[in-house]
């Protein structure tokens, strides 16, 4: 074992729209190159309960198919159908979209790379854009 090395870092985002989806494979795997671990671990995870973390295909026609299929199963609207926006907020379908889709995700380092599968690509889901929010990556390992 090599002395244990360890990076935190914030990438942050703003979606224009209610709802997005944003690829971060390459933001996160600059940060593994600049941690400089070569065998480890890298969490990734979204820091607000209306957004997610998560692995799939980037490929657009999906990305759609995600997003009609998470407002079928927790429509935005009516609104009011939700005990949650009784407090006065409008999100509950964002915590339901984000249980749905996660909060985070592991990715093993090797050789000082993200050791994806050939198809897995790391996203943040936005369910309640239009304001500034935050993914941790935590990064250690050797
Ligand atoms: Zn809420």
């Amino acid at each position: 074992m090599g002395p244990v090395k360890s990076l935190t870092e914030h990438l942050w985002f703003e979606i224009s729209h209610r709802r997005g989806y944003a690829r971060i494979t390459d933001r996160v795997e600059a940060l593994v190159r600049q941690s400089g671990v070569q065998e480890g671990l890298c969490l990734v995870n979204a820091m607000h309960i209306s957004a997610s973390v998560f692995i799939n295909d980037a490929e657009q026609g999906l990305l759609h198919d995600f997003d009609v299929w998470l407002e079928e199963l927790a429509p935005h609207a009516p609104t009011t159908k939700y005990h949650h926006n009784r407090t006065g907020e409008d999100n509950a379908d964002a915590h339901l979209k984000r249980q749905i889709m996660g909060r985070e995700v592991v990715v093993a380092i090797t050789q000082g790379k993200l050791d994806l599968g050939p198809w897995e690509q790391i996203f943040y889901g936005e369910f309640d854009g239009r304001r500034r929010k935050r993914v941790l990556v935590k990064i250690i390992g050797e």
